[in-house]
């Protein structure tokens, strides 16, 4: 709803886990005007952007960057290195990895879903085990690909990448490592070379604090070998083209100029924070809201405490509440949007962003908000979860000084 005469004081809290709020700088370097896209400029700036990108996803091999959402990254992931029919190993871990595999699905794969009975899946990580025990009973290798959801937006689960690798080798199989990283990437470490990642997708709008409409495909030398004979129909989404262009900084087709003027801009900001620091402050802040929600009494939607994301946390409502009607009543009086629970947890639970630009204060505004929400909604509260929060960050800071001393 936005009318001309809607207008709150400061700032909406735009507190959901993507997209996440845009900071001044990139909105401003956004608004330069638009350039020729064949012109001299955009060629150097082309070539910066696409050697930057390469920090942040940490490889050496070439970053494919469309014009599109993150789904339209899925698609390309997908269609550049499988041929129809071929079987894929997904894991249920939430309502991302659910689309995924239906897009699976309707590309003509034969996707089969691994995953935990029940609602577990969509409260523990991948379980590399089982991928390593389902790869052992496929000696033939059938399995093309094994795709895994990284930061599971849906649920506040950061699954471990590396444990998948090592589940793969374990099996001694060569099917691809296809990893969607969507949400995690420039928030939670990820390491595309190091942990074999063949295809890693991610988009704009969540950790690298863009607008929503450039996504992402870090490729390694053994996808694009697999590219050359995968046969799912692609035009727009194929890489062969893109990647021959890029080396000049230049695309095939008009790209989104404007947008990446705003990548050029976070890879600044990123970059200069440093990106281990960037992943330490998502983990305060996480911490932080896990204090919060702690002490008001909720249950935290990721039940297993060493998968817990950096970038949002899923609050379970008590039996009888509707964490949607939460939800409003949030928006209706303090101007702040959460995540609405997606799929099977439609309404059993809301989901607080504390990704990109997000700060101590900012998170303690957006807590404060959830608290006095929670208490207009009539919900039985254990204590303060602002109070717990404050003492957690506090102490963070205790130890970073005597660290200092
Ligand atoms: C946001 C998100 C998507 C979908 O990206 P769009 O840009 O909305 O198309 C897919 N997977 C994950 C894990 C996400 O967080």
């Amino acid at each position: 709803m936005l009318t001309l005469d809607f207008h709150p004081a400061g700032r909406h809290f735009l507190q959901i886990p993507g997209p996440s709020p845009v900071p001044d700088r990139i909105l401003r370097a956004m608004s330069y005007p638009t350039i020729d896209h064949r012109g001299p400029e955009f060629g150097a700036l082309g070539l910066k952007v696409l050697e930057g990108i390469k920090k942040i996803f940490k490889t050496e091999q070439p970053v494919i960057i469309y014009p599109a959402s993150g789904t339209g990254a899925w698609e390309a992931a997908l269609s550049n290195v499988l041929s129809p029919g071929d079987h894929v190993l997904m894991y249920e871990t939430g309502h991302f990895a659910t689309l995924w595999k239906k897009m699976a699905e309707a590309l003509g794969l034969k996707p089969e879903f691994l995953g935990l009975p029940g609602i577990e899946g969509w409260r523990r990580g991948v379980q590399a085990d089982q991928i390593e025990a389902r790869l052992k009973a496929d000696p033939d290798h059938q399995i093309k690909a094994v795709c895994v959801v990284h930061n599971e937006t849906s649920t506040g689960v950061t699954s471990d990448i590396a444990a998948v690798r090592r589940a793969i080798d374990a099996a001694g199989h060569p099917a691809l490592l296809l990893v969607d990283t969507i949400s995690g990437l420039a928030a939670a470490d990820y390491r595309h070379d190091e942990w074999g990642v063949d295809v890693t997708v991610s988009g704009s709008q969540k950790g690298l604090m863009l607008p929503p409409g450039i996504s992402f495909n870090a490729v390694s030398k053994k996808a694009i070998a697999a590219s050359k004979n995968a046969k799912l129909p692609r035009a727009f989404w194929d890489w062969t083209d893109i990647i021959e262009m890029n080396k000049t900084g230049y695309w095939p087709y008009t790209p989104n100029t404007n947008l990446l003027y705003g990548l050029h801009e976070a890879l600044e900001m990123i970059l200069g924070e440093g990106l281990d620091n960037v992943f330490a402050r998502h983990q305060r802040l996480a911490a932080a809201a896990r204090a919060a929600v702690r002490a008001w009494g909720l249950e935290i939607q990721c039940a297993d405490p060493n998968v817990y994301s950096p970038i949002l946390t899923g609050v379970v409502m008590p039996e009888g509440v509707d964490a949607d009607q939460v939800r409003r009543i949030i928006y209706d009086n303090f101007d702040m949007s959460l995540g609405t629970g997606l799929g099977k947890l439609k309404g059993r639970m809301f989901r607080i962003g504390h990704l990109g630009e997000a700060n101590d204060l900012t998170l303690m505004a957006t807590l404060s908000g959830c608290e006095m929400g929670l208490k207009l909604a009539g919900v039985q509260l254990a204590g303060s979860g602002v109070n717990a929060a404050m003492e957690q960050l506090m102490s963070g800071k205790d130890q970073a000084r005597r660290q200092a001393a």
